[in-house]
């Protein structure tokens, strides 16, 4: 049984993907350190597949323990999670997202090194494109300077990967996530950020549920059919899937370059009004929204080629828009009636 080091493995996308992981036979092994994330997710991934993965409590940026973790743990990859992702925060803090996605980039790198584990998977972002030319974007379009500190630290992170592979003749996937929304089919598991939501999807969701007054849309001015900027939403539990896909992949030595890119779209480009538009009829519900001015550092227009995906890791998406919606609405309302269940002292 091969075993997985996951980290940031209680994350929204994290935490489905250990799930994935043990369906297929993997033993896992999550580190975490709660910055994003809470206990919970872990007794729930437990509750879904009977099965509790290791967990350690390690702030990556602790070089001894992430030494001592890496010395009593015999680990075959890593699919790697663990980093801040608000756009908005790393624009205000730009040397706290450097440090922590930077710093615990390299110290996981620099154990692979010296513990000899050959496959490595990082989460990236479509945001490494900046605003492309070109719509839809393929693995090959000329990356852009990212807008935000954030899009840098996932360019570097990259840049990184690939000198050290080359170096230390390692085996890595970078996989360029579009925009993620769902939630796991147990409704168990979801984008749940701590703090006000900055992505579309939860804010919607908590708009709906009555936590938000109402949804502020960003910007009506873009040149597309609505005014409102394109993103392309697909399904946290298809790009579950393509981890598995990814980290089968490297295991099987299937891959021509140390380090190679995947795009993780649906293919399809939506407005953000397309999207309130989706939820509403997929959930009989009504959002109450204005709209506002542009959000810094926001792109116009992005969406998916997923072909590369397709023909090499055999992955496709499968998950609708529709059902999508309803997963994350059925994920919010269960928070809700888990907050009404907590007893009062
Ligand atoms: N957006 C919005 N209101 C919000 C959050 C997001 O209008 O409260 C828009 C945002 O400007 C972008 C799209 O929704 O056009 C997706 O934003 P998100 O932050 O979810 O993902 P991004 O593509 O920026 O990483």
């Amino acid at each position: 049984m091969k075993k997985i080091l996951v980290t940031g493995g209680l994350g929204y996308i994290g935490s489905h993907v250990v799930v994935v992981l043990q369906e297929a036979g993997f033993d896992v092994t999550i580190i975490d350190d709660f910055s994003n994330s809470s206990i919970k997710v872990l007794e729930n991934i437990f509750l879904i597949t009977g099965i509790k993965p290791s967990f350690f409590e390690i702030d990556l940026k602790d070089k001894v323990k992430v030494d001592t973790f890496f010395k009593a743990n015999k680990i075959d990859g890593i699919i790697h999670f663990a980093a801040y992702k608000a756009v908005g925060e790393s624009v205000q803090k730009p040397l706290d997202y450097y440090r922590n996605n930077l710093e615990g980039l390299l110290n996981v790198l620099e154990s692979m090194e010296q513990y000899q584990i050959d496959n490595f998977i990082f989460s990236s972002s479509c945001s490494v494109y900046g605003q492309a030319d070109q719509m839809p974007i393929i693995e090959k379009t000329p990356l852009k300077r990212a807008e935000s500190p954030y899009g840098k630290t996932k360019a570097m992170g990259e840049e990184i990967i690939s000198d050290f592979t080359k170096a230390m003749n390692k085996n890595a996937i970078s996989l360029r996530y579009f925009n993620p929304v769902g939630s796991h089919k147990s409704y168990l598991l979801g984008d749940k950020s701590s703090g006000i939501p900055n992505n579309l999807l939860p804010y919607i969701t908590q708009t709906a549920s009555g936590l938000r007054e109402q949804l502020i849309v960003f910007g009506k001015d873009y040149e597309t059919k609505d005014g409102t900027a394109i993103r392309d939403y697909v399904d946290v539990n298809d790009i579950a899937d393509a981890h598995v896909l990814a980290l089968q992949y490297l295991l099987h030595k299937k891959n021509k370059d140390k380090l190679e890119f995947f795009n993780l779209g649906s293919g399809t480009g939506s407005t953000v009004l397309e999207i309130i538009e989706a939820f509403e009829r997929a959930n009989n519900l009504k959002i109450p929204y204005t709209i506002s001015n542009r959000r810094e550092g926001d792109i116009q227009e992005a969406y998916a080629d997923f072909s590369k995906a397709k023909e090499k890791l055999h992955w496709q998406p499968k998950t609708s828009l529709e059902i999508s919606m309803k997963t994350a609405w059925e994920f919010e309302k269960k928070l809700k009636e888990n907050e009404f269940k907590i007893p009062n002292h």
